[in-house]
């Protein structure tokens, strides 16, 4: 069934581009070109367009205020985060270069379903709304909304949806060898849910993600079982051709509802939920509220008790004590190691031999570091950043006697 026929062949003209968008951009184009042009010709300096058009994406940017949908309910998205953003907390801005690589996702989009056009499927119903869901926002019912990308039927005529992300190289590695996006899939199963409330028949979904730097693809292909909200991807297929299993994933729609509603308790109270990820993560290192997420911890830590029962993870302690043990061990012996294959080779006076089949070689590297004391004191200040570290002590001193005893004889 055919909900909205689509009538684009080719690819629409881009935004901004030709006379109309160089008039819209002109606002912010003519500044920098005086500024460049004052630059060049009275500075000697070159700013050119390379430097320009990043401020422009910058410009361009919109503040979105937070709204339940969608794409925050997957079980990545860090709630914590979400509650910040919910409760109106600025977070850092995101840099002009990430904002034209985001705004850069819609034209491989665009450029996908072109190529899509030119087979044997059909596309239609882009931009279609539907309503995934409810939950209570102030008190009052509120309907979870979102935007299917489209709807691609096949040459016998099902109907599927079809969902297209397009990201990095490094992500894109990542999920094509054995990570599932989780939070794509949940998008999927949200649209799906509001989706088979005006085309009953459809069950099944097809997650196309492509690889900006290579135009690889993977397609996830997905049925969704309503009734027990579980989600079975029955395959990952790649565009050159490999193939993995798929996995079941059940309980996805319910724990996003639940999601989005904790952000929205927390909002009403003005609270928020524990960490979701650890200091350090990659995911705080590159999240905006991390300035605003450690301060508040530093705080939350201060009140947290002492002397708690921590029996429930004895085994994980026990390990933890190990492992720290053979570390030092192991680390103290490759040095020793380390320091024996170099005295030989500098007794040989040789930088690059064989042994038993192994290339040995050493080689003198230069690296640079700082000598703080030769900065001055407010310079120094400046320069220097200060970054919250968690640091874990496991102490148990006849335990630690007796596992050295077990490793020891191992
Ligand atoms: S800094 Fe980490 S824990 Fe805090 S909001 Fe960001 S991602 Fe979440």
């Amino acid at each position: 069934m055919v909900l909205q026929q689509s009538g684009v062949s080719s690819l629409p003209p881009p935004k901004g581009g030709g006379a109309e968008g160089f008039t819209h951009f002109m606002p912010y184009i003519v500044p920098f070109l005086l500024e460049g042009f004052w630059t060049a010709k009275f500075k000697g300096g070159d700013r050119m367009i390379a430097e320009v058009i990043l401020k422009v994406a910058g410009f361009e940017k919109e503040q979105w205020p937070y709204r339940p949908r969608p794409s925050n309910a997957g079980p990545e998205r860090c709630i914590r985060g979400l509650c910040y953003w919910a409760q109106g907390i600025k977070g850092k801005a995101t840099p002009d270069r990430l904002l034209a690589r985001m705004a850069d996702s819609k034209w491989h989009e665009d450029l996908s379903f072109d190529l899509i056009r030119k087979s044997a499927f059909q596309l239609h119903s882009e931009q279609m709304r539907v309503e995934c869901g409810e939950i209570l926002r102030g008190g009052k019912p509120f309907t979870i909304r979102g935007m299917i990308d489209c709807l691609v039927t096949d040459l016998a005529g099902v109907d599927r949806l079809l969902e297209h992300k397009a990201i990095d190289h490094f992500s894109f590695q990542h999920y094509k060898s054995e990570v599932f996006p989780l939070d794509y899939l949940t998008q999927v199963v949200l649209y799906l849910v509001g989706l088979v409330k005006i085309q009953p028949e459809i069950n099944e979904a097809i997650l196309l993600i492509k690889n900006k730097n290579t135009s690889q693809y993977l397609e996830f292909f997905n049925h969704y079982d309503f009734e027990n909200d579980r989600l079975e991807v029955f395959e990952v297929i790649g565009s050159d051709g490999k193939r993995r299993n798929g996995a079941v994933f059940d309980g996805l729609y319910r724990s996003a509802i639940s999601k989005l509603q904790e952000v929205e308790n927390h909002r009403e109270a003005k609270t928020l939920p524990h960490r979701q990820y650890q200091i350090g993560s990659w995911q705080c290192d590159n999240c905006g509220f991390n300035q605003t997420c450690n301060s508040s911890y530093e705080e939350e830590f201060s009140s947290f008790t002492e002397g708690a029962d921590l029996s429930e993870i004895e085994g994980i302690v026990t390990d933890y004590v190990r492992l720290t043990d053979f570390k030092k061990r192991t680390e103290k012996t490759l040095d020793e190691v380390k320091d024996a294959i170099k005295e030989v080779m500098k007794a040989k006076e040789c930088k690059q031999g064989k042994s038993n089949g192994y290339l040995v070689s050493l080689s003198l590297q230069k690296r640079q570091s700082l000598d703080k004391s030769l900065i001055p004191p407010e310079i120094l200040n400046d320069v220097q950043k200060e970054t919250l570290v968690e640091v874990l002590n496991v102490k148990h001193e006849k335990l630690n006697k007796k596992l050295q005893k077990e490793v020891g004889n191992v």
